[in-house]
């Protein structure tokens, strides 16, 4: 028997948050991959059930003992408007999950059919996007980047209808909550403050327990989402990462990234890359990232500051003051990720600091006035041989490569090597720990593409499997897989990805 300890705490909330829906069966479910390892890591036992077992409850078409399927109630803004209400459209909560660990995770399906909040939708996925989230989620947690995973992912046997007839998929997405800005927002936008705080203490209870016996546990759950955004998007930027729809309804109350659509990391270096075709005006470029978070934090603060105290001022006063620690937070953990990419790692004081932060950045114009490949740049640093002051191998040589052989690259490189001469640590230590920080292996949108295409005109899954297992170890290099470290010839380049919905 599929069992899944699941208690279903959000359910007890009440029927304001949320509608009980079942997911609509789909005709010949196919399991594509269910994530081993993670259903361990959750305590959820399938030993005695085989791959077309799986695929029912992958599904939808089996609902596993104890679950009570929901959709959630949430609003959000929209590339900066606001929508009252948007909610579960495609997705419905299973349940929460105790791990072995003593940790809450939701179990959801994405792709399961209809729900209240559909719209105008039909409550289901292509299989391309689910393709695409699973390999970008997983790949992100194998980076160390706070997220969401793949439990499991299976073709339906149906087709979606979009710009022309595409495959159907079901993911499911596991996190460590599924509660999002655009909920609080929901409550707020209909004064509803009662249900404002029950959603906070429901959020305090599941993801931010340390914080239960706080003075004011609301101020202190503002401050940790606040950081935990600084620490997310930090994250991002260091790899080169671009969400595409930071929406409020996308940013999820833990800190984590969620709902990956028209997302991509970076190839070829640009500070205001945009991937997503919907995001005419660049709102969502990468390096609007951070300014962005603080928006959303801002949207939030407005929806929770009258639980900080009964008195307006004040209460506006304390949400002020946590919002602008969001700022120097998120610079001081950008700045702790880049210095690590370079190999810069002892403590220095603030002088030594701001110069880093200017070699830095000086590093990243570089970049973009010669296109050079993100991942590759910091690749090769992290391969540099500092010793010699001659390339001597084929890898001393692709650095300067990146970057047309422009002298700009080499009088950089030369100011480097002489900041590193201040470290402390030693040539393989130094290589070792910017190794351990700069990725092999991305997941990149042209290798991303070349699997949707074989597994969409093929029935071909190899691809993704072959893809996904290279990323199980993204700071390793391995045998036989150099071609997934490269950026795409032009013809495979991916210009922009589509919401997939
Ligand atoms: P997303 O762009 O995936 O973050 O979704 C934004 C909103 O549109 C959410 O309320 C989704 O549930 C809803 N939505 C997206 N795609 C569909 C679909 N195919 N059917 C129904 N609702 C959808
Ligand atoms: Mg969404």
């Amino acid at each position: 028997m599929f069992h899944i300890p699941f208690n279903n705490q959000y359910a007890s909330l009440g029927p304001s948050f949320y509608v009980e829906t079942l997911p609509s069966p789909v005709a010949n479910p196919t399991l594509i991959k269910f994530n081993e390892d993670l259903a361990e890591a959750l305590g959820i036992s399938t030993s005695d059930l085989d791959p077309d077992d799986l695929a029912t409850f992958f599904a939808g078409n089996r609902i596993a003992d104890g679950s009570v399927p929901l959709a959630m109630a949430y609003a959000g803004h929209q590339f900066g408007n606001f929508v009252p209400q948007l909610g579960d459209g495609r997705a419905l909560l299973l349940g929460e999950v105790a791990s072995p660990d003593g940790d809450y995770f939701d179990v959801q399906l994405k792709g399961s059919g209809p729900t209240a909040y559909s719209r105008n939708g039909d409550g289901r996925a292509a299989l391309g996007p689910v393709l695409r989230e699973y390999l970008v989620s997983e790949a992100m947690a194998t980076l160390g980047v706070p997220t969401t995973r793949a439990l499991a992912a299976v073709t339906t046997g149906e087709d979606v209808v979009r710009d022309r007839l595409l495959p159907g998929g079901v993911i499911t997405r596991v996190a460590k909550s599924f509660v999002r800005v655009g909920t609080f927002q929901y409550f707020a936008g209909r004064g509803d403050l009662d249900a404002v705080r029950k959603l906070a203490d429901y959020v305090i209870e599941h993801n931010y327990p340390q914080l239960c016996d706080a003075q004011n546990s609301y101020v202190d759950l503002f401050k940790a989402v606040v950081d935990a955004q600084a620490v997310l998007i930090a994250q991002w930027m260091r790899l080169g990462f671009i969400h595409g729809v930071m929406n409020t309804d996308n940013m999820s109350i833990a800190g984590e990234t969620i709902d990956y659509g028209p997302c991509a990391f970076m190839d070829e270096y640009k500070h205001n890359k945009v991937f997503s075709s919907i995001d005419r005006d660049g709102r969502y470029a990468y390096n609007n990232q951070p300014a962005i978070g603080l928006w959303n934090l801002t949207r939030l603060a407005e929806c929770i500051a009258p639980l900080f105290s009964q008195d307006e001022d004040s209460a506006v006063e304390v949400a002020k003051d946590i919002l602008t620690t969001y700022q120097p937070a998120y610079e001081q953990h950008w700045l702790a990720n880049m210095r690590a990419k370079c190999g810069l790692t002892t403590d220095v004081d603030k002088a030594i600091a701001n110069e880093d932060k200017v070699l830095i950045e000086s590093l990243l114009d570089i970049m973009a006035q010669h296109q050079a490949d993100f991942t590759q740049t910091f690749f090769y640093l992290s391969q540099s041989k500092l010793q010699s002051s001659e390339p001597t191998s084929k890898q001393d040589s692709a650095l300067p490569d990146l970057f047309g052989r422009a002298t700009q690259f080499n009088d950089w490189f030369r100011k480097w090597r002489q900041r590193l001469s201040y470290e402390t640590i030693s040539e393989e230590q130094r290589q070792a720990t910017m190794q351990a920080v700069n990725p092999v292996y991305i997941s990149r949108n042209h290798q991303i593409e070349a699997a949707i295409r074989a597994a969409e005109d093929h029935n071909d899954f190899s691809v993704f499997h072959d893809l996904l297992e290279v990323l199980q170890s993204p700071y390793t290099q391995q045998e036989g897989k150099d071609k997934y470290m490269l950026p795409p010839q032009a013809d495979e380049v991916v210009k922009q990805t589509y919401c997939g919905t």
